[in-house]
């Protein structure tokens, strides 16, 4: 059944709603059931972005102005419409990208607690005195905004990126330009409702909707965006930075991972497996900080393989829209094809499929993305499937003899965001935590999932290695003024 597009959104600038210059909209349908159209977003341009720059650039320097606690009451304010309408807008982030409800709803409830934890962070200190050699002198760091911050954000997490990039740019007094992923850009846009609800002034947090090659671009390369925040591929955020770079502006880029789980002789086994399993297939795989390589000692290899292909089959998969529903839909038909084309990949060069590895189609799955979840047994270091990031419900097992070789093994990939362990021998724990190389290092719990309050961000070729979250935002959010008075 063809459903009418309630949701057609103009691009948020200046405290307006106003249409593309270009006439265009993007239709965003529903992952689970394309017959299922989700909304309309503009198709931006050049012009537009203009625009919301400017309407940024104008806010700057009154909203800077403002106390660190009278920025807070705004976000406040905002965090309590996002808890108002959390159902609303779960449902539209499971119908847009199609994560499943709980899922959405745990995550929307997560954009309202940052914004709370970002509101408080407006009373909270900005600087230290630091003790003058001149006795007569007083010498403090205090922080200032950067001004115009351009926020760049992927599908994967509609709401909470968003928001924890927009929520400490605002609260340190930079004024923001978001582009959202094309793909969940409706979601955003029901974010902007609840900021223009809050009073938010104008021109303080604007969004432009449309392809990334012109506007994620055009971000990058404005002049008058001080600074870029940005998440999503490595191939993207590699090239923005550059970008950022050459024109002198701050830049923070998040972007992929290959995340491994060791789980060694003395493990848990049915704890291990469960992490894994929600790790690795939750959301459909597409989490950066989700588990795809299980790196699992000799002596447990085949109870541990046992038991988690129990637990996959039983895995039950569907619109996320349905209770009951575990794992939804691939995002997007690109997504699908990138998650089948790595299958394929995996079985040419060896790996044995132990279940799952084919779209599904039959019995109505044929309106949707879907994917069976996968796992591959027999895989090697060197194979494509054990190097590069896949953002699908594909686990690799590898088989290990000792822990030296499981960490050397995990570290053996480009990337570095996160790595979990599974032991109950506390110098295996400390081994792992001192030579894994990555930014969020978990022991027996999954490898995806960070508190709010705390550093988030990646080593090696994850991240241009600032952090998010938590105070650490506030390193790249602001810039440190030394004051000395005489
Ligand atoms: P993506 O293709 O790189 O897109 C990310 C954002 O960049 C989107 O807003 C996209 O806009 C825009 N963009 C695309 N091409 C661009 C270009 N040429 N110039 C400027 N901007 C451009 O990534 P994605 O597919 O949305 O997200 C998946 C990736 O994000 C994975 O690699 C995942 O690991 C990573 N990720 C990392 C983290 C982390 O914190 N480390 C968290 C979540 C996801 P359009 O949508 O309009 O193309």
């Amino acid at each position: 059944m063809q459903t009418a597009a309630k949701n057609a959104f103009s691009n948020y600038i200046n405290g307006e709603w106003v249409k593309s210059s270009t006439n265009e909209v993007s239709t965003n349908k529903n992952p689970a059931d394309l017959n299922d159209v989700v909304g309309t977003i503009q198709k931006s341009g050049e012009e537009d972005l203009n625009q919301a720059v400017e309407a940024a650039d104008q806010a700057k320097k009154s909203w800077g102005k403002l106390a660190g606690a009278d920025r807070g009451q705004y976000l406040y304010k905002v965090a309590e419409i996002v808890e108002q309408r959390k159902d609303e807008i779960a449902e539209c982030m499971t119908r847009e990208m199609g994560k499943t409800l709980p899922e959405a709803k745990g995550e929307t409830a997560r954009g309202v607690a940052i914004l709370r934890y970002y509101a408080g962070e407006g009373m909270r200190k900005i600087g230290d005195v630091i003790p003058s050699s001149d006795k007569d002198a007083l010498m403090f760091t205090t922080r200032a905004p950067l001004g115009v911050v351009g926020v760049i954000t992927p599908w994967n997490f509609p709401v909470a990126i968003p928001m924890w990039k927009s929520a400490p740019a605002l609260i340190y007094g930079n004024t923001v330009v978001i582009k959202p992923a094309t793909e969940a850009a409706l979601t955003c846009a029901k974010l902007m409702e609840c900021f223009a609800e809050a009073g938010m002034p104008a021109g303080v947090i604007n969004m432009v909707t449309g392809p990334g090659s012109v506007i994620g671009q055009g971000i990058a390369e404005h002049s008058k965006v001080n600074a870029l925040t940005f998440t999503g591929s490595n191939t993207v955020g590699k090239k923005l930075g550059q970008i950022a770079l050459s024109r002198g502006a701050k830049y923070q880029l998040e972007m992929g991972g290959k995340n491994p789980v060791i789980v060694a002789e003395d493990a848990d086994l049915d704890l291990a497996v469960d992490a894994t399993i929600s790790g690795g297939l939750k959301s459909t795989g597409q989490k950066c900080t989700a588990t795809s390589r299980v790196i699992v000692h000799s002596s447990v290899y085949e109870t541990f393989k046992e038991k988690l292909l129990e637990k996959t089959k039983e895995i039950t998969v569907g619109d996320g829209l349905k209770e009951g529903i575990w794992m939804g839909p691939s995002a997007s038909e690109a997504q699908l094809n990138t998650v089948l084309s790595y299958i394929e990949k995996g079985k040419e060069e060896g790996g044995e499929l132990l279940c799952g590895g084919n779209r599904i189609k039959e019995n109505g799955f044929d309106q949707g993305y879907f994917v069976e979840p996968t796992v591959f047994d027999n895989i090697t270091s060197d194979m494509t499937i054990a190097q590069e990031e896949i953002f699908g419900p594909v686990l690799a097992l590898m088989k290990v003899d000792d822990l030296e070789e499981g960490i050397e093994l995990a570290n053996n990939v480009e990337y570095g965001l996160s790595a979990s362990i599974f032991t109950s021998n506390v110098q295996k724990m400390l081994s792992f935590i001192d030579d894994m190389d990555a930014g969020l290092v978990r022991v027996n719990a999954e490898s995806a999932g960070v508190e709010l309050q705390a550093p988030f961000g990646g080593m090696k070729q994850s991240s241009s290695h600032t952090r998010e979250q938590g105070e650490a935002a506030k390193e790249f959010f602001t810039a440190v003024k030394t004051v000395f008075i005489k």
